[in-house]
């Protein structure tokens, strides 16, 4: 007979939960994640005023913001979090719409988990009807030419809805549609082409296109004129100095004229490279590394404009929009390497002064100008700048366009209850959940809204049962109608990247039935990767 002595095969401090625990922990961290940004969905959706640990504010309806910004810990959690990441490297939209509908569906899992619904079914049946779901997407979304500029400007109003940019919305997508059509090569949209630049002064309706470059740059001297026309741009990434001698080198000099001389030497070296610049006929410079004092001062002589440490991302963005090659000999310097604007001109903001590069021919690399009364406004207008160009960018390379406003959802939600029936088993209850779930888009707009979710979804389901696919909740009308006549319009794949990976994430979770999780006390104090990068 043993002793019934207990047998410790983990350290002490290893927390363990099991089961249907581990499951119930698990799925209330996720709910609580979608739950926290539920509000700020849709046109009417709330914003959050986050504070970080070092008392910088954002306030944001931006979902994938507000997660990142809240220092989540929970593991499960922590998975809820990187739906949103995904979602927004993918397609640059949809981020809140993704975390709901994974909580939703693991929400919708406990209810099947209670009725002693085992997981595997459950995960079985999401990834069945997420399968057909993206297949239905796919009959229900309808094509879209590059030419069709009205269908793609209502595409980045729906996305810029509700992030502050109400009071502008048809210029700013006049900006972004004319920005997309301008850097698009063969059919291609590369986002990093378009920079956006914030400015602290004018109201939001300044905000304008700029075909060209802005960097945050001044002209290295006071003596080197403020705006040169017609711009010859030279782009070089080495030093405008001598090369320093290795440290070993030493020089030695035994008489004043020798040293007269060695320094008159410096200065001819220096002096050529100035007129190396000259003979190309570049009238202005970008460098990406730093200039001597001499050089400066006979590139002002020359009436040369310079900007020096100019950030890489710029030099591309510079040659991209000017045409100029980068050289990085400043030897090889012709002028078949130069870049052409119209304008390149010193403008100062109160204490700042920039760069703007303007009246570049065919630039395929330009910058948006947001101009706005405070920080907080400049950033969430960049969110929402960011979100239209993300859906257009999307929409180019996908060509696939649904009906926005819950529409498609209910749509989706209905086709996948009908296929149901074709199913035996118990997955039909999880393909139902998956259905259901679904629904939540919708009835979270119409709350948003301040209408009442359930006469909304009712009149929703009523108006798709009679064939009414394209029947959303207009949140400007706060009317069921058909809101792709209105314009309510969104990229194919933004649901179809949220429909696949809140699937991934909820059939993950549900897996885990299992949690070790260790107990080591947390490094304090916690630093933040983000503020690591500034601390070079
Ligand atoms: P996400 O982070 O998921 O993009 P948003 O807060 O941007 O969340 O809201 C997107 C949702 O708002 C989409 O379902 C979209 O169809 C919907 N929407 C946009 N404009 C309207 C409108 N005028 N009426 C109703 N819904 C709208
Ligand atoms: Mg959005």
């Amino acid at each position: 007979m043993s002793d019934k002595q207990p047998i410790y095969i983990l350290p002490e401090n290893i927390e363990r939960t099991i089961g249907r625990d581990a499951q119930r922990n698990n799925i209330l961290a996720a709910k609580l994640v979608s739950d926290s940004i539920k509000t700020t969905l849709g046109p009417k959706g709330m914003d959050k005023m986050l504070v970080d640990s070092l008392g910088d504010i954002t306030i944001t309806n931006d979902g994938v913001t507000i997660l990142e910004k809240m220092e989540i810990e929970h593991p499960a959690a922590k998975m809820m979090v990187e739906i949103a990441k995904t979602q927004e490297l993918e397609v640059g939209d949809g981020t809140t719409t993704a975390v709901m509908l994974a909580g939703k569906l693991l929400e919708n899992a406990e209810k099947l988990l209670d009725m002693k619904i085992h997981p595997t079914v459950i995960t079985k049946g999401y990834h069945i009807a997420s399968e057909k779901a993206k297949e239905y997407l796919n009959e229900l979304s309808t094509d879209l030419t590059f030419d069709n500029v009205s269908v793609l400007k209502n595409i980045v109003i729906t996305a810029m809805t509700g992030k502050g940019a109400e009071s502008s919305k048809e210029k700013f997508a006049q900006i972004i549609v004319d920005a997309i059509k301008q850097i698009e090569e063969n059919g291609d949209i590369n986002i990093n082409n378009i920079k956006i630049v914030k400015n602290k002064s004018n109201g939001v309706e300044d905000t304008e296109l700029i075909r060209g470059i802005i960097i945050d740059k001044e002209k290295v001297s006071i003596d080197m004129p403020g705006k040169i026309e017609n711009a010859k741009i030279a782009l070089i990434s080495e030093a405008l100095e001598i090369k320093n001698p290795s440290a070993e080198a030493k020089i030695s000099v035994s008489s004043p004229s020798q040293l007269q001389e060695f320094l008159n030497r410096e200065e001819y070296m220096l002096k050529q490279i100035v007129e190396r610049i000259k003979s190309s006929g570049a009238n202005v410079i970008f460098c990406q590394k730093g200039i001597d004092d001499i050089v400066q001062y006979y590139l002002a002589k020359e009436q040369i404009y310079t900007c020096r440490r100019v950030a890489k991302s710029d030099m591309e963005n510079l040659s991209s929009a000017t045409g100029a090659k980068i050289v990085s000999n400043i030897n090889e310097l012709t002028d078949l390497e130069l870049g052409k604007a119209k304008i390149v001109e010193e403008i100062r903001h109160g204490e700042e002064a920039m760069t703007y590069i303007r009246g570049c021919e065919n630039p395929k690399a330009l910058t948006i100008l947001i101009h706005g009364g405070s920080e907080h406004v400049l950033d969430e207008i960049e969110r929402a700048f960011r979100d239209g160009l993300g859906d257009v960018a999307t929409v180019i390379r996908d060509k696939k366009i649904v009906a926005g406003a819950g529409a498609i959802e209910i749509e989706l939600s209905k086709k996948l209850k009908e296929f149901s029936s074709t199913l035996s088993g118990r997955e039909q209850l999880a393909v139902i959940e998956f259905a259901n779930a679904l629904e939540f888009i919708p009835s979270t707009l119409a709350e948003n809204a301040g209408l009442d979710p359930i006469d909304v979804l009712t009149e929703l389901k009523s108006k798709h049962d009679s064939g009414e696919k394209q029947a959303g909740i207009n949140i400007f009308t706060n009317k069921v109608e058909n809101v792709y006549e209105k314009g309510i319009i969104e990229p194919a794949k933004i649901k179809r990247q949220a429909i696949s990976s809140a699937t991934e994430v909820a059939i993950m979770i549900l897996r885990i039935d299992d949690v070790l999780a260790s107990r080591t006390p947390r490094n304090s104090p916690k630093m933040n990767p983000d503020y690591m990068q500034g601390m070079e």
